[in-house]
């Protein structure tokens, strides 16, 4: 009979039962994700529906195809997208991603999370993201070239690239080289453009792009995650110390973002106990060095017997790790509701685009995991993007007006206070007070000044707020308000 059954079922195992089953049947697709944690947030805004659904909608999607010829002489058809989210503000922004798991609609899920990043942290554009269907190590490096010219004259063609109009940047599989290419396909299309530099950013120094892009996006989430550690009520909730010293940390990802991430924890006395890729993952409980890591893997081609590390060969296994801090910094959809209930961290930091699901969140609600939502922590690369664009529309060097007149000043401020009290000031305090700024000094404060103001802004809206689930739910909060009050105020409807 069915009774003694019914019995046995306890809640833990028809809560296992309902995660197998919502992961297995993949219930919605990124964009739809996106949109439900925008109508978990929109509850709490004061705007009409009709707004709230133009802000949700992607304005543009471009799809193109168009032929490669191989350097064995076939021919490929190539499958690429750009889309543009929202244009409350111009230019759109958002990188470019070479994957073969590239599709519409993750591209548009993309260009959503862009717009209400760029919101949360006050960069003035609006969404955009562009992919193109390709794994870029299968192709040549000449190969990859001509992909990338001509993605972008066909931008160019259907007008959607431009100082003012649309700015890509890089994203997972692309990075400097390519974006230089983009920018000389562009300014050669568009002769005499003053402007023509400001049409892209990640570029390389020689062709216009800013110190501190490289490592903008890995600085961002330490300097998001260290102040979220900072505030005292947080920690004690998730039964921490406050500080980043000595917290443990899982980082699952060693591209640009995860590299660096894992690079200023460790710096600032965090211990990076796992790192993981797609091959297999390591972990030390005495810590992981990410640059020697890296140098291991790229003489072995894989991150597994990295001296002194035990080997979990189960890559996302690493993401179950008993740890302080866990940080996906590669793809989306990789903490679902399948494993959610097995992840150990007590503040998961989202380096990546949507690692986590919606399911997943409402696993953290439960366990009392903190989740630092990606369209804020992860927006230390655009942010930086944008200096970028200023420094090319601007076409002068941060720094390059004040640095000397700063100094000079400095060292008569030094020289008077050292004549009032009669004592000399240190050698090394000498050379930090002399010291005027240069593009790096500027472009890392502005940087730690961003994700400072940002992560106090969403942790305001959802302390004053206590019916709001999550720090994700509050960050969209944000990101809908400030987007919805330039649409009011560009008076948009007619
Ligand atoms: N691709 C990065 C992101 O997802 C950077 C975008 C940009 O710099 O425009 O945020």
């Amino acid at each position: 009979s069915s009774l003694p059954v019914a019995i046995l079922i306890n809640k833990s195992t028809i809560a296992k039962l309902k995660n197998k089953f919502m992961s297995a049947q993949k219930p919605y697709s990124f964009f739809q994700s996106v949109e439900k944690s925008f109508d978990k947030a929109s509850k709490f805004t004061k705007w009409e529906l009709g707004l709230l659904e133009q802000i949700k909608a992607c304005n543009s999607v471009y799809q193109m195809r168009f032929p490669l010829k191989r350097d064995d002489g076939t021919i490929e058809v190539i499958e690429a997208y750009r889309v543009q989210h929202s244009q409350h503000k111009s230019p759109c922004k958002g990188g470019i991603r070479f994957s073969d798991e590239v599709n519409q609609d993750e591209v548009m899920a993309l260009a959503s999370l862009m717009t209400y990043k760029c919101a949360i942290v006050n960069v003035p554009f609006g969404g955009g993201k562009g992919g193109i269907k390709i794994n870029p190590k299968k192709y040549s490096t000449y190969e990859l070239e001509k992909i990338t010219r001509r993605y972008t004259s066909e931008l160019v063609k259907k007008n959607f690239i431009g100082p003012g109009i649309d700015v890509p940047a890089p994203d997972y599989g692309t990075g400097e080289r390519e974006m230089s290419w983009i920018v000389d396909t562009y300014s050669s299309l568009k002769p005499g453009e003053i402007d023509a530099a400001g049409c892209v950013t990640g570029k390389p120094i020689s062709q216009g792009g800013v110190w501190g892009r490289k490592e903008a996006t890995g600085l961002g989430v330490f300097y998001g995650i260290r102040e979220v550690c900072n505030m005292p009520d947080i920690m004690k909730k998730q039964g921490l110390e406050v500080g980043i010293e000595g917290k443990t940390v899982v980082v699952q990802g060693l591209g640009n973002v995860g590299y660096h991430s894992a690079k200023f924890f460790r710096e600032h006395g965090a211990l990076v106990i796992g790192l993981a890729e797609y091959e297999g993952a390591i972990y030390n409980a005495a810590g992981l060095n990410e640059e020697e890591v890296f140098q291991h893997r790229k003489k072995t081609g894989s991150i597994l017997n990295f001296p002194g590390a035990t080997n979990i060969v189960n890559s996302s296994e690493a993401l179950e790790l008993a740890c302080d801090i866990l940080i996906p910094a590669a793809l989306e959809n990789v903490i679902n509701g399948e494993n959610a209930p097995r992840i150990k961290a007590k503040i998961i930091g989202e380096a990546a685009n949507g690692p986590c699901t919606p399911e997943a969140d409402e696993v953290f609600t439960q366990k009392g995991i903190l989740c630092v939502p990606d369209m804020y922590l992860n927006a230390g690369g655009v942010t930086v993007s944008y200096f970028e664009w200023l420094k090319n529309l601007s076409h002068v060097r941060y720094g390059r007006m004040e640095k000397r007149y700063d100094e000079k000043i400095n060292a008569s401020l030094i020289k008077q206070i050292e004549e009032l009290s009669g004592k000399k000031v240190s050698h090394e305090e000498r050379e930090i007070i002399l010291h005027g700024a240069d593009e790096i000094d500027l472009v890392h404060s502005g940087l730690e000044e961003t994700m400072i103001s940002a992560t106090r802004e969403i942790m305001d809206t959802w302390l004053n707020n206590p019916e709001i689930p999550d720090m994700r739910t509050a960050a969209y909060v944000n990101a809908i308000n400030k987007v919805a009050t330039s649409y009011a105020e560009l008076g948009i409807f007619p």
